[in-house]
């Protein structure tokens, strides 16, 4: 891949297989993945997903797991809220925005800065939302990066412009545009677990979260379907936040830091990730993400405070 030179310096250190002590430094500088989504389920409590007792919920996750690795103690330090959570997720920091999308991030997004070292145009970069308002996250206020390198946006209803839309047309609008565009780096958002809970609303909560967990399956077939994604596409499945545990509110709401609305899940599919492996570190948090994802994509983030998620990936990485 033309953009995977000299950006990061990797030390792969390996063992051979018949000389435990023979050991070759190489410098490693390429995945396999070429295309990188960001799956975003709008608040989920991890007590009705990976936590549930007997992960009712969540059938498809755990057969996918299998192909997969997972983060099982992952958080979002920052404010547990969808503007801040998805902004945090895009550009590896923590700020603080107003949740009604009125205000945009200070740091540029992922999104930008690979649009920008990578060369490529704009119908490769996207953000295909439910919710209309994380419209707002493609841009941001840093001086040298407004509106510059802005990726494309398919957020909420498109016949309105001014509201949300359900999940089965995100993803049937994430097909089209993957099919149409090629797209390479892609954060996508399902908002109806998150809308229901709002609503007071247990069984739809419930229901919500198993047609997510459904959706998930949904799209990582059509990855594994398409000549242009099977085999070199990593899929990311993470929250913005989760929702208050039963002593701070229950699952109404969301937006403090008890445990509820920081514990997020972690799920990452692809062809350099560990399979069937689940991490129990508490080491790694939501501002990780972009850090990581730009070591596999070849780009920097310059502007992140977070780290690379190094233990998910199938062979020892340390990052200079
Ligand atoms: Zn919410
Ligand atoms: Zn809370």
């Amino acid at each position: 891949m033309k953009y995977h030179h000299f950006l990061f310096s990797i030390l792969i250190l390996f063992s051979c297989s018949t000389n435990d002590d023979f050991k070759e430094e190489i410098i490693y500088n390429d995945f396999q993945t070429e295309n990188v989504i960001i799956l975003v389920i709008d608040g989920p409590r991890m007590s009705e997903t990976w936590f549930e007792p007997n992960q009712v919920n969540i059938p498809y996750r755990l057969d996918l797991k299998k192909e997969g690795v997972i983060i099982d103690n992952f958080k979002n330090r920052g404010t547990t809220l969808t503007m801040s959570g998805h902004s945090s997720i895009l550009n590896g920091t923590y700020e603080n925005l107003r949740n009604d999308g009125s205000e945009i991030p200070i740091n540029p997004s992922m999104l930008q800065l690979w649009l920008k070292q990578s060369n490529q145009a704009k119908e490769k970069a996207w953000i295909i939302t439910s919710k209309v308002k994380l419209k707002t996250i493609a841009n941001c206020i840093n001086p040298i990066w407004r509106d510059q390198f802005i990726p494309s946006t398919d957020c909420g209803n498109p016949n309105t412009g001014t509201t949300d839309r359900t999940d089965i047309q995100t993803v049937e609008s994430f097909k089209n545009i993957l099919t149409t565009h090629h797209p390479k780096l892609i954060m996508v958002n399902l908002k109806e677990v998150d809308a229901a809970g709002h609503n007071n609303d247990w069984n739809g909560y419930i229901s919500a979260i198993k047609s997510t967990d459904a959706q998930i399956k949904e799209i990582w077939d059509f990855i594994q379907s398409s000549n242009d994604y099977k085999n070199k596409t990593a899929l990311i499945v993470t929250n913005d936040h989760g929702r208050h545990d039963d002593n701070h509110g229950g699952f109404q709401n969301h937006g403090d830091q008890c445990g509820g609305c920081e514990s997020i899940e972690f799920l990452a599919l692809g062809p350099d990730f560990k399979k069937n492996t689940t991490i129990h570190s508490s080491n790694y948090e939501q501002k990780d993400i972009a850090k990581t994802i730009g070591m596999i994509m070849g780009f920097e983030m310059p502007f992140s405070d977070g780290k690379v998620i190094t233990d998910i990936f199938s062979i020892p990485i340390r990052v200079q």
